[in-house]
C-alpha cells in the first residue's frame, strides 16, 4: 500500500532519519531504573525520584517536537511529563499516553547480561526492564511528534502526549488521572502498552477486569501427633483439632472449579478461550505464624489475582466469587461454622471501546501504511489485552481509548525483557500517520 500523500511519505522518511536518536533515547530511558516506588516489597524512599528523571528526559523530546511542556507531580519526585502541540483549529484532538514506571527486575542472575537495566542494543532489540513495558512506546509517541514537526506538518487538532507514573500499581491518581484533571484530554486516547501477541502491534480495544483478594480460613491447632485422630471423625475429629490447610484446599478447589466453568462460559471473540481465570499466586498457612509442621496449622491465606470477562464488572465478579466460596463452605461442617473471610485488595474495571468507533479504522489504516514494505507488513489485527492498563481511567473520564504499542506482553515483567527496534519504528510511524489522519492538516 503506497503512502497516500507526500505529507505521509515525508513524515515516514523523517522517522527513518530519526531512528538512531529514537533508539538512543529508549536506551537512556531504560538505564534509569524507574521501579515503581509503591510496588510491594520495594523501598519507597530509595526509589522515589527515578520516575521524575525519566519524565524530564521525555519532556526534552516533547520540547523538540515544539510542544508546550509541563512536568508536574502529585507526589514530589514522581513527575509526569506532558506535552501539547497545539493544532491550528478545526480538527479532532488526540492524546498519546504511556507509563514510565516499571516493575522490579527480579534476580539479576536470571538476566543473560546480568544487568536488568543495561539498555543494550543486541540482535536488533533493546534489552532491559521497562523496554517493552513501556518506555519504547512512550518514546515512539514522542518521536512521532518530532517527525511531524521536522516534516513541517501543522495539524488542525491538538496532539497531546503524556508520560505518567503509577500505572504498575494502579496509582492513577498520581499518574494518568492526574494528567486528565490537569486538562490533558482529547477526543480519543491511544495508550502505547505492548500489544503483541498474537501479532506485533495488534490493535487493542478491550481489556479484562482485575481483582486482587485474599481468602483466609481458620483452623484449630493441636499436636502434630494427633493428625490421624483429628482427620477422621470416627476418632475425635474437629472436636480435637482442624488443620486449616486442609480446609483452605476446599476453598482452592471451589475457586478452581469456578475457573474451569469460566473457560466454558466466559468467552470473547478478541480473547483466546480459557483466558479469564483466578490465579492463586500466594499461599501461606502455618500454626500461629511458626513455620514448622509440628502442629495443625491454625490459619491459611491464599491470595488471588482474578482476570475477568470485559462484559462483567467488579461488583458482579466479586459476588460470583463470594457465592462460590459460600457454596463450598456449606458442604463442610467446619467451614459452615467458621466461614472463610475474603479481603478485597484491588479493583480494576475492564475497558471496552465501541466496535464502530472511528479511531479503529483510522488506526488500522495508519498501521498498514506504517508497516508496508517492512518485515511486519500485513493487515492490522484486533485483539484483547492480556492484563489491565490505564484505559480504565480514560474510560472513567469519558474519553474513548485504544491500546497500540511496540513490544510483547509475554516479555513484560519477565527476565530478559526486550523490544524489537523494527517494532518501535513501525509504531512511531503509525502514531505520526494516525495524528495526521485523526487531527487533520491545518489549511495551508
Ligand atoms: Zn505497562
Amino acid at each position: 500500500m503506497p503512502f497516500d500523500s507526500t505529507t505521509d511519505s515525508l513524515v515516514v522518511a523523517e522517522i527513518d532519519r530519526l531512528a538512531p536518536e529514537l533508539v538512543a533515547s529508549v536506551q537512556r530511558a531504560v538505564r534509569i531504573a524507574s521501579i515503581e516506588p509503591k510496588y510491594p516489597g520495594q523501598s519507597y524512599d530509595e526509589l522515589v525520584g527515578r520516575e521524575g528523571d525519566v519524565a524530564r528526559l521525555v519532556a526534552e523530546i516533547y520540547a523538540e517536537a515544539g510542544a508546550e511542556v509541563d512536568v508536574f507531580a502529585v507526589e514530589p519526585g514522581r513527575e509526569n511529563a506532558a506535552g501539547r502541540v497545539r493544532g491550528a483549529g478545526g480538527g479532532r484532538s488526540l492524546v498519546y499516553n504511556g507509563h514510565i514506571d516499571v516493575v522490579p527486575a527480579g534476580d539479576p542472575a536470571t538476566w543473560t547480561s546480568g544487568d536488568p537495566f543495561s539498555g543494550e542494543e543486541r540482535e536488533g532489540r533493546i534489552w532491559g526492564r521497562g523496554s517493552t513495558d513501556m518506555k519504547a512506546g512512550v518514546l515512539a509517541q514522542a518521536y512521532a511528534a518530532v517527525a511531524l514537526r521536522r516534516a513541517g506538518v501543522r495539524l488542525a487538532g491538538d496532539l497531546t502526549m503524556v508520560a505518567v507514573v503509577g500505572e504498575e500499581v494502579g496509582d492513577h491518581e498520581a499518574g494518568t488521572t492526574a494528567t486528565i484533571r490537569r486538562g490533558y484530554v482529547g477526543d480519543v486516547a491511544v495508550i502505547a502498552e505492548p500489544t503483541a501477541p498474537p501479532v506485533p502491534l495488534a490493535i487493542v480495544p478491550v481489556t479484562p477486569g482485575l481483582l486482587w483478594f485474599s481468602v483466609t480460613v481458620r483452623g484449630k491447632t493441636a499436636h502434630a501427633g494427633l493428625r490421624g485422630e483429628t482427620r477422621h471423625a470416627t476418632i475425635y475429629g474437629a472436636e480435637l483439632g482442624v488443620n486449616a490447610i486442609d480446609k483452605g484446599f476446599l476453598v482452592y478447589q471451589a475457586l478452581n472449579r469456578l475457573e474451569e466453568e469460566w473457560a466454558e462460559t466466559k468467552r470473547h471473540r478478541l480473547f483466546p478461550n480459557g483466558k479469564f481465570g483466578l490465579l492463586p499466586g500466594v499461599i501461606h498457612g502455618s500454626p500461629w505464624g511458626i513455620d514448622v509442621p509440628f502442629f495443625l496449622s491454625e490459619s491459611v491465606t491464599i491470595e488471588y489475582c482474578v482476570m475477568f470477562h470485559p462484559d462483567d464488572d467488579c461488583a458482579q465478579t466479586k459476588h460470583a466469587i463470594e457465592r462460590q466460596v459460600e457454596l463450598a463452605s456449606a458442604l463442610d461442617p467446619w467451614l459452615r461454622e467458621h466461614p472463610p473471610s475474603i479481603a478485597w485488595k484491588l479493583e480494576w474495571e475492564p475497558y471496552r471501546l465501541a466496535d464502530d468507533h472511528a479511531v479503529l479504522p483510522a488506526l488500522e489504516r495508519a498501521h498498514e501504511r506504517a508497516v508496508h514494505g517492512t518485515t511486519l507488513a500485513g493487515p492490522a489485527r484486533r485483539h484483547g489485552f492480556a492484563g489491565v492498563c490505564d484505559a480504565t481511567w480514560y474510560d472513567a473520564a469519558g474519553i474513548p481509548c485504544v491500546i497500540y504499542g511496540p513490544g510483547d506482553i509475554r516479555l513484560a515483567h519477565a527476565a530478559d525483557e526486550h523490544v524489537a527496534i523494527a517494532e518501535i519504528l513501525a509504531a512511531c510511524k503509525t502514531y505520526a500517520l494516525l495524528a495526521i489522519d485523526w487531527c487533520g492538516l491545518a489549511d495551508a
